[in-house]
């Protein structure tokens, strides 16, 4: 079988194949393989698999496992609420870890050329045709590339997403800045490693952890940019990055020196879209599902699907080795989608939720600083076993209002309310 795209979801899903016994091809656009950015956080419903695949101690070495995820206010600097990362590891029997993105690429690249996988670069695919016996894709140098089956996973602007719907990544307006401090700085010396912190502001927010087993601090920044909403190209640039943060902590001002300045992400998604099958051709990862990165589930969704697939391979095996592709592809289908579109819809609500302002704000924060440490109802949904079947889905969690917030008046109303 084909797999394209050669990022976290196409290297996870090739790895789980192959671990089936498939022989799988991966066509990668890039010459060489690789991963740009900074850190990533891997939450225990990726762990679980990264265990099953027996990559979770190497993957715990190159990473850092932390005591306890933070929320403050990026105005104020106080704590809002915490999650403790070890009873959380408890809880769901696997860890919350934190690891630089190449880390886990590399991770992942290297299981697959151990498993035999096939690892073509410089092989842009430009179109996708199902066949008699399978599905073909090609290159753009011409040639054809022939298998059983074609899962694309070529993320943000897929090409394969063409043949399912006719829709364009949605930009939020927020853009991100990332970095990382090394271990010398006084900026790293005066920080807590063993802490994820994100302090959330009006239209801003700022993250940070220890990566690289404390040798490094990565450091996030993220904000609605005014020239995005006024319709201008070029949005997003370090001018509006300080502007953005001018009215935050001390703390989180004194990180923005050392963003990289040269580089952001501009932050888009896509509405959910419930068909990922098209015969024998089936979108996994970013392709599928790209979110906004607020509850960091995107490489955890196409690591996933990649899982989910592999079990379902291993369900219609028969004895010669063959599989029963539309019995595999219709189970993927039956429970993936609907998933990934929770993960979307909520990413987007608590995007919105962190970037509160005014009275909304201050309702946010009665709120965070009145749940239990303990209080798992937001994240059971997420965190427990990745579901083979919709009956295994987990229930969603109730939202609650911010306006059964007890606020006291006279407020102190700063600016336009709910972004
Ligand atoms: C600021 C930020 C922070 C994030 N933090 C987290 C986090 O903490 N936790 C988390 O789980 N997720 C996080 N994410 C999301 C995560 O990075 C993505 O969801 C994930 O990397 C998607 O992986 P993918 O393999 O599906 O797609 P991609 O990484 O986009 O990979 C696609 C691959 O396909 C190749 N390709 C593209 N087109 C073609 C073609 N036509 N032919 C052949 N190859 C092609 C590309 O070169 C690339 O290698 C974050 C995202 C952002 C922007």
């Amino acid at each position: 079988m084909i797999v394209v795209g050669g990022g976290i979801g196409g290297l996870g899903a090739a790895f789980s194949l192959t671990r089936q016994g498939l022989s799988v091809r991966l066509l990668e656009s890039a010459p060489a393989f690789g991963e740009v950015g900074a850190g990533i956080q891997l939450a225990p419903n990726c762990t679980r698999i990264l265990d099953d695949y027996g990559l979770l101690e190497e993957a715990k070495s190159l990473g850092v496992v932390p005591d306890s995820m933070v929320m403050r206010d990026a105005v104020e600097g106080d704590e809002l609420t915490r999650l403790d990362l070890r009873d959380l590891e408890r809880r769901y029997g696997y860890p919350y870890m934190v690891i630089h993105r190449s880390d886990l690429h590399g991770l992942l690249l290297r299981a697959c050329e151990r498993a035999g996988v096939e690892l073509i670069t410089d092989s842009r695919v430009t179109s996708y045709e199902n066949t008699d016996s399978g599905a073909r894709v090609t290159i753009a140098s011409g040639e054809v590339h022939e298998a059983g089956v074609v899962i694309a996973a070529d993320g943000l602007h897929s090409v394969a997403r063409k043949l399912f719907v006719d829709d364009q990544p949605v930009s939020s307006a927020y853009v991100a800045y990332r970095g990382t401090v090394p271990a010398e700085s006084p900026r790293v010396q005066g920080t807590d490693l063993s802490e994820v912190v994100v302090y959330v502001g009006p239209r801003c927010h700022f993250v940070h952890y220890g990566l690289r087993g404390g040798e490094l601090l990565n450091q996030v920044a993220v904000f609605e940019s005014p020239k995005a909403l006024a319709g201008q190209e070029d949005w997003g640039t370090p001018d509006e990055l300080d502007a953005a943060f001018a009215g935050t902590c001390d703390f989180v001002r004194e990180g923005l020196p050392f963003m990289w300045r040269d580089k952001w992400w501009r932050m888009f998604d896509r509405d959910p879209v419930m068909n990922w099958v098209h015969g024998r051709i089936a979108l996994l990862g970013d392709s599928a599902h790209p979110p906004l990165q607020y509850i960091a589930q995107g490489a955890i969704m196409a690591i996933e699907d990649g899982w989910v697939l592999g079990e379902h391979v291993a369900r219609n095996r028969a004895e010669d080795g063959t599989v029963d592709w539309d019995t595999t592809l219709a189970a993927y289908e039956a429970v993936r989608p609907e998933h990934c579109r929770r993960v979307l819809t909520t990413s987007r609500k608590w995007g919105e939720l962190w970037h509160l302002d005014g009275v909304a704000r201050d309702q946010r924060n009665v709120l965070l600083r009145a749940r239990g440490t303990y209080d798992y109802s937001f994240v059971d949904w997420l965190y427990g076993p990745t579901a083979l079947t919709p009956e295994q889905e987990p229930p969603m969690f109730s939202p609650v209002p911010l306006s059964s917030a007890a606020v006291e008046e006279p407020l102190a109303v700063t600016g336009s309310g709910a972004s």
